[in-house]
């Protein structure tokens, strides 16, 4: 039975730690910069346009929203982060909340971090990593929107993204490239999360 198709369902949003579901099961989240192609890659992984929704303003960006894939394990879509413009006390609730969550998330098996092929990891993205190194979560960075580049330059990021992720204890040295635009990667991404229970 595969594990991404049409019956993968939104299950709830989440604003604060008491509204996580029971960590009865394994999950995988997805972390990123404000405009990285998180809510394009979600949807393209699960097939179904729209059910991850672009949050494009910081009002938006508080939830930890869970969604259900078909044999129960749960994908979650963290908050994006680096507004711009953003102000403190959001920031610092979105820190909070995602702190908690990845510092006491037993079932979590593997959390994915977002880097735009174009940018490469920013400081925001470094922040993170750390994070997810304190946490001793394993994380794996994955290169969005790979279409937009020349295959000269993606190698350049991609050296890039290796040396920063060499200095992440936590970090899995093998990176994803993908375009949500083209499908390139996503059947990969999907088979590494298949493949982590
Ligand atoms: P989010 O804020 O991280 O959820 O980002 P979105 O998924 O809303 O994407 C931000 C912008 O990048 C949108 O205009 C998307 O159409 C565009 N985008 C996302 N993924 C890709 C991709 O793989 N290729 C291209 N060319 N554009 C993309």
């Amino acid at each position: 039975r595969k594990l991404f198709t049409s019956e993968i369902d939104f299950l709830k949003g989440v604003v604060a730690m008491d509204g996580l579901p029971p960590d009865d099961r394994p999950e995988v989240c997805f972390a990123g910069r404000s405009n990285v192609g998180k809510s394009s890659l979600i949807n393209a992984l699960t097939g179904r346009k729209g059910l991850a929704r672009a949050s494009n303003t910081p009002g938006r960006t508080q939830e930890i929203n869970f969604f259900t894939l078909t044999d129960g394990r749960y994908l979650v879509d963290l908050p994006g982060y680096g507004f711009a413009n953003a102000p403190v006390a959001v920031v610092q609730k979105w820190q909070n909340l995602l702190k908690q969550y990845l510092s006491g998330r037993a079932s979590l098996r593997r959390a994915f971090v977002l880097i735009d092929a174009r940018h490469g990891v920013k400081s925001v993205d470094e922040e993170i990593m750390s994070l997810l190194d304190r946490s001793a979560v394993t994380f794996q960075a994955v290169l969005t929107k790979a279409d937009k580049m020349k295959a000269k330059d993606l190698e350049r990021i991609q050296a890039q993204v290796r040396e920063k992720l060499s200095k992440h204890p936590a970090a899995y040295p093998e990176i994803v490239m993908t375009s949500s635009e083209k499908g390139d990667g996503i059947a990969t991404l999907r088979a590494i999360i298949a493949g982590l229970d």
